[in-house]
This record gives structure tokens, sequence and C-alpha cells, in this order.
């Protein structure tokens, strides 16, 4: 399964080197990302969101939300919401924040996401653009709010609109919230993913905050019991060449240096997880983004369920898995 995920992932970079318009993309990765909208998906629809909406290499960074869950306040969430909002706030060309719900959410989940996401100090003033959206067909509605809209953003992005291709509900992967890494495709079609700051999650803590509603999320898609279920955790940088590194795992090598008060406590977490997987100082990011995976692996097992599946003993279960930044090849390393 995973050689056959490593061999599109090249057969795609190949494809991507021939076509002009993406080819000069991926020279515009190459020298860093400024990318226009935060998008925050369900986890189901982080990667067929990229397709709905047409959107390509560098144009899309990324938070997570759970689906039938409302979106925390950035108290609550500091790794699937706040983290990357923070990080978004430096980028120079900002056109506004998207949020997309599943057309069969309810209406109240929407609300009271709405509410929560302007507490977000690093998204004052952006607009939010806040779709319901039917997967299956390729059709996406704007949804109606008092929280600052943009007409001309909403047109632009429904104008896009295409029909993703099919969900891989089998495939879930952790991956950075970078515009240019996109989760990679599968056979089976557009994996779940969960897009956060160097692709990291927090520990289970039990109480009601984001991991709860990992949990949940973790007790609904691993209660199914299908043998196929992988979890690939994915971890970006320069590792095909010359190329940029993750610039989270960049920053953790010098979090105090950080001077946005929001991101800063999150990108300590970072270096604090990784450190017990390090026996010497990491002297780059990759070195630290490797590490940082081995965290996330043994933050994964906190999720009860999640521990419960991987005693099972499918030694694929949970994967990491290394990519490159610009070309996005993966290689099947284990770390
Ligand atoms: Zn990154």
């Amino acid at each position: 399964m995973n050689n056959k995920l490593v061999e599109m992932a090249e057969k795609l970079s190949e494809e991507r080197k021939k076509d002009p318009e993406l080819s000069a993309l991926m020279e515009v990765a190459a020298q860093g990302q400024a990318p226009r909208f935060l998008m925050i998906s369900p986890i189901r629809r982080s990667s067929q969101d990229l397709q709905l909406f047409n959107m390509k290499m560098g144009d899309i960074f990324h938070g997570t939300r759970v689906s039938n869950a409302p979106l925390l306040p950035p108290a609550q969430s500091p790794v699937l919401f706040a983290g990357p909002a923070a990080y978004n706030q430096g980028f120079p060309d900002k056109r506004g924040v998207i949020i997309t719900f599943d057309q069969s959410e309810p209406e109240s989940i929407i609300r009271e996401s709405l509410e929560n996401v302007v507490l977000h100090p690093d998204l004052e003033g952006l607009p939010i653009i806040v779709f319901r959206v039917d997967y299956d067909q390729g059709r996406a509605r704007i949804v109606v709010h008092g929280k600052g809209r943009n007409y001309e953003a909403e047109n632009w992005l429904l104008s896009r609109l295409e029909r993703p291709e099919p969900l891989d509900t089998n495939t879930l992967v952790l991956i950075c919230s970078d515009s240019r890494v996109h989760p990679p495709v599968t056979p089976q079609g557009l994996p779940m993913a969960i897009q956060t700051l160097g692709g990291y999650i927090p520990e289970y803590t039990g109480t009601e905050d984001e991991t709860s509603q990992l949990n949940k999320f973790f007790e609904d898609w691993l209660s199914q019991k299908e043998v196929t279920q992988q979890i690939l955790v994915v971890a970006h940088g320069n590792f095909d060449g010359e190329g940029p590194s993750c610039s989270a795992g960049q920053a953790s090598l010098n979090p105090r240096d950080i001077t946005n008060n929001l991101l800063r406590p999150i990108i300590m977490d970072l270096e604090n997880a990784a450190k017990p997987f390090e026996s010497v100082p990491p002297s780059t990011a990759e070195d630290r983004v490797k590490s940082l995976s081995s965290a996330i692996r043994k933050n994964l097992l906190t999720y009860p369920v999640v521990n419960a599946i991987a005693e099972l003993g499918s030694p694929d279960f949970i994967k990491i898995l290394l990519m490159d930044t610009v070309s996005n090849v993966i290689s099947d390393t284990e770390v």
C-alpha cells in the first residue's frame, strides 16, 4: 500500500513538472510561501476541500476542525485552530479565512464556530467565508453571517467549484498546515487529514478541549474496525535535494525568538514533545521533524481507541513518511 503511495506521489510530481503553470508554482514554492487563504476544513474533507476550490500548491494554509462539533475558542484549540491561525498572521497577502461545513451539519454548530473563530486576535479584520458543502455533488452554498464578509472573494471561490474525487475513509494523514504540502493521494482516493503546525497533535487530556473532539473523531472512525485503516504521519522538509524546510520545524529549533504570543507556546510544545526522541540536539529542521514524528506517534497512542487498534499488532497502522516540500515526493523511510 505505501509503496503504491510513494509511486503515485512520484508520478504526480513528474506530471506537475511537465505542466507549465504547476512547475512555475513549484519554483515559487522553493522560495517560500504566501498563501492567500487560511482554510479550516473538517478532518474528513481536508483533501477534498483543496480540489473543491481548485487550490494548488501555495494557495491555502490549513487548519482543522472536527465534524459535528463546533470550532472551539482559541484557548481550547491551540493545535487544530489557534496555532495555524497565528502562523497565518505573518503572511503578506491574506484575503480571508474559509471555513467549510458538511451540508448535514446543524446550523447551531456553524453559529457557535463563527462566534469562536472571531475570538482569535490574529484573524481580526480578515473576511470570514463560510460554506456548506455537498461534497458528492461538488456544490457549495455561502452561509450568510454578520462577522465580516467579502463578496468578491466569496464569488471568486464559488466560480472555482469542482467536484472532488472520492474520499478514502481508510486513510488519515497528519501533515503540516504549510500551503506547499498536500496530503498524498492514495489508491482509494483523497485521504482524510489533520493539518496543523508540523502535523503535530497533542496528547489526549481527558478534558473538554480539542483533544476530546479528536478522541470522538477517532472513536467514530475506528469503531468500524476495518483492517485496512491506517494513519500516516507525514513530515516534510528538504528530503529530495534542495528546498525549503518545514517552517514550524525550523521555528521549533529556537522557539523563544518568536514574537507572536499565541504562536510561541505552541511551537515550544513541538520542541518539548520532540526532545525526548533526540539523542543529540538537532542541527537541521529535517532532524527536528523526524523526531517530532516519533512524538506525534507517541501522542496518537494516548487516545484509547488508537492505542487499542495499535495493540492488535498491524505494523502499518501508524506509519511515518517523509515528504519533500516542493516536489511532494514521499519516501517510506522508517524514522
Ligand atoms: Zn511545515
